[in-house]
């Protein structure tokens, strides 16, 4: 990368997924970064991400398409680098409607119909191919530690107010997750969806992801990481409680061994929630109105991860040029 004559000085507003990625990336490009994050990687709902690259509860659009692309591509070349978390599983997405977005196998190069044969009972059909499977906690570690080698600086508190970062900041990135709109005062667009998952000690050795978005008992996924395996999900809008709900975990629970059932024989560790940050549309703009430039980069739905670093390079692309 080449050096900047005059690197600037930029605060990215939050530590997630998309603040990692984007601070990761404004430092590679020679700026002096700062993160303002109340919450630490680990406690963010990226942490609590299953997480796939598969776009879910996320924008369809063009705009949104180079994103994923760009994504799945950095994520390709992550997972050579055993360190990072980041790992390319087979997997099937199971379909039960006749019209099934299948606009995700055009990205990926080993993407097909499963035969019918091999279609579970009740669905119509199913697709399968190789993709990131991101182990997240090992993973938001290794990048904040990557920005951390970058130079990049951490303060952990609460920002209240645009205004008070303009003088120590050239412009700010704010990657607020559900916390954006209210920051910016101008978006009212930004509403949750609750996920909650289950973790499972992998002790059978599952390597396949499988989802089934439709299936009529509610969404399931099961995503094998590295130790443990993750089943979900649930997927309520405008629902914000933290707590578990027992009774879903118990029916999520059912509905994976229903179609993977070694999963009865595998411990639960522990049981997530998540606030999916969901807006109709991403908000990845420079935003005027303010006493310091700011560039939005908020609203990614159930696809923070799987849009994470097309959303980083396109936030670098609005500052320079
Ligand atoms: C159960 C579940 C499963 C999921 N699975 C997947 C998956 O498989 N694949 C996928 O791509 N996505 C998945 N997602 C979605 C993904 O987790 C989100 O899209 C993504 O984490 C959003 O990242 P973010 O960085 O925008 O927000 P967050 O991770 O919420 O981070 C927001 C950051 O902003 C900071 N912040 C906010 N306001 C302020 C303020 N005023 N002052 C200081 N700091 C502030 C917070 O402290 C935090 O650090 C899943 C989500 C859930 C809940």
């Amino acid at each position: 990368m080449p050096e900047l004559s005059s690197p600037l000085n930029l605060t990215v507003i939050g530590s997630g997924v998309i603040g990692l990625s984007t601070a990761h990336e404004l430092a590679s490009h020679g700026h002096r970064v700062r993160v303002i994050s109340d919450q630490e990687p680990l406690q963010t709902v990226s942490a609590v991400a299953a997480a796939i690259w598969f776009p879910y509860h996320s924008e369809n659009s063009p705009a949104a398409d180079v994103l994923l692309a760009r994504t799945l591509a950095r994520f390709e070349a992550l997972s050579l680098i055993p360190e990072t978390g980041v790992d390319l599983r087979f997997g099937v997405d199971i379909e039960r409607s006749a019209d099934a977005d299948r606009s995700w196998t055009r990205h990926v190069a080993d993407a097909q119909v499963v035969e019918p044969s091999a279609v579970p009972a009740g669905a119509l059909s199913a697709t399968s191919g190789t993709v990131p499977v991101i182990t997240m906690p090992t993973y938001l570690e290794w990048l904040q530690n990557q920005c951390r080698q970058l130079g990049v600086i951490f303060e952990q508190r609460t920002v209240s107010s645009m205004a008070e970062l303009s003088a120590d900041a050239d412009a700010v990135v704010l990657a607020a997750g559900l916390r954006g709109g209210e920051l910016l005062g101008d978006d009212q667009s930004v509403y949750p969806i609750r996920g909650q998952v289950i973790r499972l000690a992998n002790t059978v050795g599952l390597r396949d992801w499988l989802s089934d978005d439709d299936h009529p008992d509610g969404v399931a996924y099961i995503i094998p990481r590295r130790d443990d395996i993750i089943v979900g999900g649930t997927d309520v809008a405008n629902d914000t409680r933290l707590e578990v709900d027992e009774q879903l975990a118990q029916a999520m629970l059912t509905r994976a061994i229903s179609l993977v059932p070694e999963l009865a024989d595998c411990a639960v560790l522990e049981h997530k929630v998540g606030l999916r940050p969901a807006r109709e549309t991403i908000r990845l703009e420079r935003v005027a109105g303010h006493e310091v430039p700011v560039i939005a980069a908020y609203g990614h739905g159930g696809g923070g991860v799987t849009l994470s670093w097309g959303t980083a390079e396109r936030v670098v692309e609005l500052l320079e040029h």
